[in-house]
């Protein structure tokens, strides 16, 4: 952004629209929605995310923001009526962040911009309430002084408390207006001291300050601790909005809440909701006082309840889907403050989406569209069985859905601190604000005894999809002592272990067993989508999933080395096995053999170690033939180095110098000793596996195509369709593929001569070295398909050891933003997914039928799921678990949908 004459940095409320988020911010172009629809919106502006980048990168606001500002500024104390601070009737304006993506209470936000010591007076003239003048001052003099001014917000609420103790009361509401002015004295002094200035007294100083703390709040710790959990990008910036104030606190005829046009939990249509009477902003977010469900502002003032409703209804129609709001009520008046399409927890976004279906609103592409398969992903987690013998302890408010079990800790540090050593916590505080936000992404879940469902603690666990129960008001949680005291008189402290239930509210102590969901249920067929056994979530899920299976073009397998994984896979959804890797049918007691066929000191021996091999191989392949009959199995010859079924090393030479230091020899430990010795390699990833191994060791790689071969024979025979297919794991060169297939040809015609079937299998190959994707065009002339193993070409693309990096250097790559998210995770689309664009492009020129399909654990992963859509592939093949996500995504990247969903 250059800064040049013509740029616009600010927008009024009534020219903006809510398709403008990256620039206005999701507050601004919302609030700009609201007020083109005719809805009370107090008036204002906002200043985009472009300023914000320039501020940010200059360190200081463009030249001409200044001037636009006034121009606006000017424009809203016409509409109002009102001069900024003016001492005798002043206009008091908001400041608040928001950014394109929703970041709850990440930033900052200052209310009652335009009071002074001057302006306080004709504040209290116009409102007739020294005391509201007071209250209003002393939250600017807070706010500001911690936000702007950068003050330590306890001083703060230290000098609060000490008034109200001073006064024998514990709730602001019981202080004067003389004991507010002492507040307010005492806040002034604080910023003095801290400041070295007293608080700034003109009014258009307060709001440049202030909007300038706003756009730095972009880069605070918490912000950045949350924009890379959501993967939002960390120069994208957030607008600020000035709005004309409206007040909630102007007596028990006024307030503040929060609405839901459904229940954000389950998705159940409703009035959800706070409300809080005679408060102000930040207070019902905050859950610091309680609040009383939305629908009793129907016996509180029943006119602005129905216009609320009628609001509502009416956002609900023109956004298509579940808004949440922020309202206040200004003696008797209703002002909305904010909307927005609410955050959801994953059993309401599959239900919300259908009724939405359902009632008209959108189509069935679209209610694909607006789920994600994480929000599947998480319906799938275990869910606790009842009974047991964890004891109860209370129910609190069940604000977002899932079933945590860990030690109980009581500080965000501690979760920290403990989960990064593997333990598993639950987060209990009093109530949550953004500095326990790291606590919060480290604990399994989150538990606080204030606020309600719209509580800090409840709106950001929601977001992140963790488990969290909150306002479990008969606890009392002491966080200084580390413990909490049950109503029955139990204490639990820090590293008992307790069981928490996001979709019920209840806390245990002790570990409550856990069962699988009914989604998962479902998938196992256990429940019958079109029976009275399924419930409203089932239904859903169903219609969504069958709906994406009839537009995706990605076909979908598993990846399944055993008969009883192959079977879920199936019951789940996949159209065949993409990856049957065969080592884990040479561990347990097969060890043995394969010791014995690395032995082998001749071709005898080696081939009796074979010979010995065989059926059980064969075996392996029946079974998992029959559980996917009809559909293809592709069966991965084996891939890791040989040394990995041989005993460990120092094991191995323990046992010698024993059988030693007893005078015994034990031929057999020594010559594995002496094998163990040999095959040592540095780089094991790098040596002796996959395609090498079939090279060198003799007789491998045709023992277990035979394997696969006759037991196709054998299903053949008994009336079964098998559809084996043999791939060949990290090929490099042609050459290799070449060899392996002309010996695997010959094999397969011998056993088809000796079994009388006819049997044909497609060969192909793993494409995992970056030499293989450079010369896949000539790869491609010996393979009849390519399966992209992504683990290893990751590896292999950045040179990054995978058993090793992850824990050595990862936090410190994420943290500095060299990546957002680990690429085993997601595909690195710029470097390995230009790799695999070049090998479809490579193997296709030579072989337009060739058949591309991805195995490494990329092919369960939504966003990468998105990329082998785009880039052309025929299937994914992921973990049978991961297979209901691969449809629900492939089916997304049909219709053209975002990753994050709508
Ligand atoms: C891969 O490398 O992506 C793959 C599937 O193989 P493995 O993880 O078994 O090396
Ligand atoms: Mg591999």
């Amino acid at each position: 952004m250059s800064g040049t004459g013509a740029t616009t940095w600010v927008y009024d409320f009534g020219q903006g629209s809510k398709e403008q988020k990256d620039l206005l911010g999701g507050k601004g172009a919302n609030l700009a929605e609201m007020t083109n629809l005719g809805l009370p919106v107090p008036p204002g502006f906002t200043i985009t995310t472009d300023a914000c980048r320039y501020f940010l990168a200059h360190r200081s606001t463009p030249p001409e923001l200044a001037d636009q500002v006034t121009e606006h500024l000017t424009a809203l104390e016409k509409a109002m009526g009102k001069t900024l601070g003016d001492p005798a009737d002043p206009l008091l304006v908001s400041v608040r962040s928001g950014a394109a993506a929703s970041m709850p209470g990440m930033m900052e936000t200052v209310l009652n911009v335009g009071l002074t010591d001057e302006s306080r007076h004709g504040l209290a003239a116009q409102s007739g309430s020294e005391r509201f003048a007071w209250d209003s001052y002393r939250r600017l003099v807070q706010m500001f002084g911690k936000t702007v001014l950068g003050i330590d917000g306890d001083l703060f609420e230290r000098a609060l408390e000490e008034v109200k103790r001073e006064q024998g009361s514990d709730s602001d509401l019981d202080l004067d207006a003389g004991h507010l002015e002492d507040v307010v004295r005492r806040f002034q002094a604080i910023v003095t001291e801290h400041c070295g200035r007293d608080f700034p007294q003109d009014p258009r100083e307060q709001l440049d300050l202030a909007i300038n703390a706003v756009f730095d709040s972009w880069n605070s710790e918490r912000a950045v601790i949350y924009r890379r959990r959501e993967r939002i990008p960390a120069d994208a910036g957030t607008a600020v909005n000035v709005v004309a104030m409206v007040f909630g606190n102007l007596g028990m005829d006024s307030g503040t809440g929060v609405a839901f046009t459904r229940d954000p939990g389950s998705g159940e249509q409703g009035v959800y909701g706070d409300y809080l009477q005679n408060a102000q902003g930040e207070d019902v977010v905050a859950g610091i006082r309680n609040t009383v469900p939305l629908t009793e502002l129907e016996h509180i003032d029943a006119d602005a309840y129905r216009q609320l409703r009628g609001v509502m209804a009416r956002l609900e129609a023109h956004y298509r889907d579940l808004c949440d709001i922020e309202f206040t009520i200004e003696r008797g008046k209703l002002w909305m403050l904010q909307t927005r399409v609410g955050k959801r927890t994953a059993a309401a976004a599959f239900r919300i989406a259908t009724q939405l279906v359902d009632e008209g609103l959108i189509d069935t592409d679209e209610a694909v569209r607006r789920v994600t398969g994480d929000q599947l992903a998480q319906l799938m987690f275990p869910r606790f069985v009842s009974g047991g013998d964890a004891t109860e302890l209370t129910r609190g408010m069940n604000a977002s859905p899932g079933a945590a079990v860990g030690r109980a800790v009581f500080s965000s540090e501690t979760a920290v601190e403990w989960a990064g050593r593997g333990e598993r916590v639950v987060l209990v505080r009093r109530e949550t604000n953004p500095d326990d936000l790291a606590g919060m992404i480290a604990a399994e879940g989150v538990l606080t005894n204030r606020g309600g469902k719209t509580s800090h603690a409840a709106v950001v666990a929601r977001g992140m999809g963790k488990t969290c129960v909150c306002g479990a008001e008969e606890l009392d949680v002491d966080t200084a002592a580390r413990r909490f005291t049950a109503p029955d008189g139990t204490v639990v402290s820090e590293g008992d272990v307790i069981s928490i239930d996001g979709s019920t509210g209840r806390v245990w102590l002790g570990e409550v067993p856990v069962e699988p969901p009914s989604v998962v249920r479902y998938f196992e067929g256990a429940i019958d989508p079109d029976s009275e056994q399924a419930d409203d979530l089932v239904r859903s899920v169903h219609r969504i999933l069958t709906h994406a299976d009839r537009v995706r073009r990605l076909g979908v397998r598993a990846n399944a080395d055993t008969a009883g994984d192959a079977a879920r896979a199936r019951r789940f959804g996949a159209h065949g096995i993409g990856l049957c890797r065969t080592e884990h049918m040479f561990l347990g007691d097969r060890r043995q053999l394969v010791e014995t066929l690395i032995l082998a000191e001749d071709d005898a021996d080696r081939q009796a170690a074979l010979a010995a091999l065989a059926p059980l191989q064969k075996q392996d392949f029946l079974h998992i033939f029959a559980a996917m009959d009809g559909l293809p199995v592709t069966v991965r010859l084996l891939d890791p180095p040989l040394h990995e079924f041989l005993p460990d090393l120092t094991e191995l030479s323990v046992r010698v110098a024993m059988a030693q230091a007893r005078g015994e020899h034990d031929e057999r430990a020594h010559r594995l000793l002496a094998a163990v010795h040999a095959m040592h390699e540095e780089n094991p990833m790098l040596g002796l596996r996959g395609v090498r191994l079939g090279l060198v060791v003799p007789g491998l790689f045709a023992m277990q195509v035979r394997a696969i071969a006759e037991a196709a024979a054998e299903r053949r025979r008994a009336g079964g369709d098998p559809r084996p297919e043999i791939m060949i794991p990290l090929v490099s060169a042609v050459q290799e593929l070449e060899a392996i297939r002309e010996e695997t040809e010959e094999v397969l015609a011998q056993v088809c001569e000796e079994q009388g079937v006819e049997l044909t299998a497609h060969i192909g190959t793993m494409i995992e070295v970056p030499r293989a994707v450079v010369t896949a065009d000539e790869i491609a002339t010996a393979a009849d398909f390519f399966s992209f193993g992504t683990n290893d070409l990751t590896q292999m693309t950045w040179g990054f050891s995978r058993d090793d990096v992850e824990a050595a250097f990862f936090s410190a790559y994420l943290e500095r933003g060299i990546f957002s998210v680990s690429p085993f995770e997601t595909l690195d689309r710029a470097g390995v997914g230009a790799l695999v664009r070049m090998a479809v492009e490579g193997g296709r020129s030579t072989r337009p039928d060739l058949k591309l399909g991805v195995c490494g654990e990329h092919g369960g992963d939504p966003d990468s799921v998105h990329f082998f859509h785009d880039v052309g592939l025929d299937y994914v093949s992921c973990s049978p678990f991961r297979v209901p996500v691969a449809r629900l995504e492939a089916g997304r990247a049909a219709l053209g949908a975002e990753r994050a969903g709508s």
